[in-house]
């Protein structure tokens, strides 16, 4: 399987050489053009793991624009293993996301959003594992033949494959930035950072109080961990026309396609902090850029 390493690509940003600092993104979004970001980070132990678990299909969830399923319906493709998606929402909507991951061979099941709540009880989910049974007999015969990968692939596994992101930043940068969710990805940068750096996440949902305690307790220290909740623009998926003229240009302007639901809030943050003088002269900056913006329309020839 070729996962590629992501390019570290030079910034030059007006704002950025008045406040004397550098500016680099990590180019996750390039490592595949499906299988890509931090949710092929977050995927690969869980795939080893099942690898070695002896199980016969991978059970996992998303919406219906989940990034997560879409690398999960990729890694099935590529790697031969049999996925079954479980999707938020039982309204029947084709979109391109929902087209690939049939194309791929991605089995999918949609629960109401009551349902959908509580994929992470126990007795649910083993009443889920039976109904797989019965719904896709060809895959397998019993319930704990199921591996089962949380959302967004939000676990500890998750976390491991996060940590291996610092590997591809340069030890001598002072500020790295990324898009928070559950915050898996922050607190995997933040274990594998130093003491003389900092990792900032960039909420990009609203009134999220419990994310900074979730990522202390997936293992990050406290002490070099920040997170920012002024640029989730009105929710999770909730844009403005600011965020998305911003988005637009800065594609445009340095080639580097951003959205609105993850990326553009966190390069909004950054240049709005540039230009508050948020960060000391001399300081490099690395943006994480998680991926997130595929091309559905690419022939399926992995
Ligand atoms: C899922 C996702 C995130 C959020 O990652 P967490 O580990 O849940 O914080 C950020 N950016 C993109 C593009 C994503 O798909």
């Amino acid at each position: 399987m070729d996962i590629l390493k992501a390019p570290l690509q030079k910034i030059q940003t007006e704002i950025g050489l008045k406040a004397g600092v550098e500016l680099s993104v990590l180019r996750e979004d390039l490592s595949h053009p499906f299988l890509s970001g931090n949710k092929w980070r977050k995927l690969k132990y869980n795939l080893l793991d099942f690898k070695n678990s002896g199980k016969k299909a991978i059970l996992t969830f998303g919406g219906k624009f989940s990034n997560h399923l879409v690398a999960c319906a990729a890694a099935g493709k590529i790697l031969n293993i049999p996925m079954i998606g479980i999707l938020r929402g039982d309204e029947t909507v084709i979109n391109p996301q929902q087209t690939f991951l049939k194309q791929c061979g991605m089995h999918l099941l949609s629960l109401s959003r009551e349902e959908y709540r509580l994929r992470e009880n126990a007795e649910f989910l083993s009443e889920l594992s039976e109904r797989c049974v019965r719904e896709f007999p060809e895959l397998i015969s019993f319930p704990d033949e199921l591996f089962m990968i949380p959302e967004g692939g939000s676990n500890a596994a998750g976390v491991r494959g996060c940590v291996e992101i610092m590997q591809d930043i340069p030890i001598d940068s002072t500020h790295i930035m990324v898009a928070c969710g559950t915050g898996s990805t922050l607190a995997g940068i933040s274990i594998a950072s130093h003491e003389k750096q900092n990792t900032i996440g960039v909420s990009v949902l609203k009134g999220e109080n419990f994310l900074p305690e979730s990522v202390v307790r997936q293992g990050a220290p406290k002490e070099r961990t920040k997170i920012l909740f002024d640029y989730h623009f009105g929710g999770y998926a909730k844009s403005t026309e600011t965020l998305n003229l911003f988005c637009k240009n800065f594609s445009n302007h340095y080639c580097i396609p951003l959205e609105p639901v993850y990326t553009g809030k966190l390069f909004f943050a950054c240049i709005d902090l540039l230009s508050n003088n948020y960060f000391p002269k001399g300081s490099k900056i690395v943006l994480i850029h998680t991926g997130g913006i595929f091309d559905f329309k690419k022939p399926l020839d992995f």
